[in-house]
């Protein structure tokens, strides 16, 4: 068996560290996000972060019996070394590639400050200076998010106005790109579970994507995600009715584990289309991108490997002239690690934001001023992520009845 533990021992005296512990937290936010801090005999800490859901923070706890001792530097060797000794208990894939996103992430951080650079420039380039957001929007008052799930106040508080509205809204504060939801409760009508759409809802749908645009002009970049509800029929239906309104793109409309589903609607419309953010590992994204059935393909860094195993997608996506725009529902910590990804390849687009009801969504991060100015961030330069976290306000907002960060 391949041993990924029986690692070379020729180093640098100051190269030649071990971590000593693994800590995590959950912070309550629109999400619940899953931070993570590996700690060293070196006096360094690497910050990271993993995708919501339950059971990683103790996943995470769990890798502590092999990686404890371990030389942190070996980034993807460490990232190997996880999934190898965890593939008989679901490591390939799911949420242990999850949990290994947060830990890898956090080890970037490290190698950084260890090293005295930047992440991007461990990952190979900086290729820009400051990354373009896109704002997750959502319309209607009677919005909430409880676990993550969206609750509708049904659809008279979704009138295409409302969306205009907002769209016009967090235009107005510096986004040049927004997304909005286009699934909503009227499409389980009249049946719930066969994922077709009625000439009345596809044509609610349009109205809705017609108001945006006129509210907020042809310059904008437009996304709206379907969260994989749809058949292929109506998905080619809903694509084509949308191909006047030029859309940055149409986001997982079918759903997602089939590829030739994909590659079909993909044939059958010039709407661009969007998907990537519930695969993981390059394995599951390789054949969307040399079968051409995706334009933009959108992986969560933080879920589907870490940022090592994103630029491995991003490279296949740049072979195949794809450009890529990650998936990110993050804390700050994640963000930034997705904007160092972003700076590091030559195909990053557009990176999203998902968190424009939580107020102290930037408070987490010690700082001098907002994180988003201008509907962009700028890549940090300091070492690692570049970022500190502000304790007080970790504390403040953990899950449970916990406080801060725990092995
Ligand atoms: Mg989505």
């Amino acid at each position: 068996m391949r041993d990924f533990s029986n690692h070379a021992t020729v180093r640098p005296a100051d190269h030649d560290i071990a971590i000593t512990d693994i800590e995590t937290c959950v912070v309550e936010g629109n999400f619940e996000w899953n931070l993570v801090k590996v700690h060293t005999d070196a006096g360094v800490t690497g910050i990271g972060e993993a995708y919501r859901g339950g059971g990683i923070d103790e996943l995470i706890a769990y890798t502590k019996r092999f990686l404890v001792g371990e030389n942190p530097l070996d980034v993807e060797r460490l990232f190997r070394r996880i999934v190898q000794e965890m593939s008989g208990h679901g490591g390939t894939t799911g949420k242990v590639v999850t949990a290994a996103s947060g830990i890898e992430i956090a080890l970037w951080d490290l190698a950084g400050k260890v090293y005295g650079l930047p992440v991007y420039q461990l990952l190979g380039s900086k290729y820009r200076d400051r990354i373009r957001i896109y704002c997750d929007c959502h319309a209607g008052e009677a919005y909430a998010v409880d676990d993550g799930f969206t609750e509708y106040a049904g659809d008279d508080a979704y009138q295409p106005e409302a969306y205009a509205e907002t769209a016009a809204e967090v235009v107005n504060s510096g986004f040049t790109a927004i997304k909005f939801d286009l699934d909503m409760p009227s499409d389980i009508e009249p049946d719930p579970y066969n994922g077709r759409l009625d000439n009345a809802a596809i044509e609610r749908k349009r109205e809705i994507v017609a108001a945006v645009r006129d509210a907020v002009g042809d310059d904008v970049d437009l996304a709206f995600d379907c969260h994989w509800d749809y058949s292929v029929e109506s998905g080619k239906r809903l694509a084509r009715a949308l191909e006047p309104y030029d859309i940055m793109w149409l986001e997982d409309v079918v759903p997602p584990e089939e590829t030739s589903a994909q590659r079909e609607l993909a044939r059958s419309t010039s709407t661009p289309l969007a998907t990537g953010e519930n695969r993981f590992r390059v394995h599951e994204l390789s054949e969307l991108l040399y079968e051409h059935a995706v334009d933009i393909v959108t992986p969560d860094p933080t879920t589907c490997g870490g940022l090592a195993e994103s630029k491995r997608i991003a490279d296949r996506a740049e072979e195949n002239y794809i450009p890529m725009s990650p998936h990110n529902v993050c804390s700050p910590v994640g963000t930034i690690a997705c904007v160092h990804l972003c700076a590091a390849i030559p195909n990053a687009d557009v990176l999203e934001y998902h968190a424009l009801e939580v107020d102290w969504w930037d408070d987490l991060l010690v700082r001098g001023g907002p994180l988003i100015a201008d509907g962009h961030i700028e890549v940090p330069t300091e070492p690692g992520l570049g970022i500190e976290l502000d304790e007080d306000v970790v504390e403040e907002h953990t899950l449970g009845d916990d406080v801060g960060f725990s092995s």
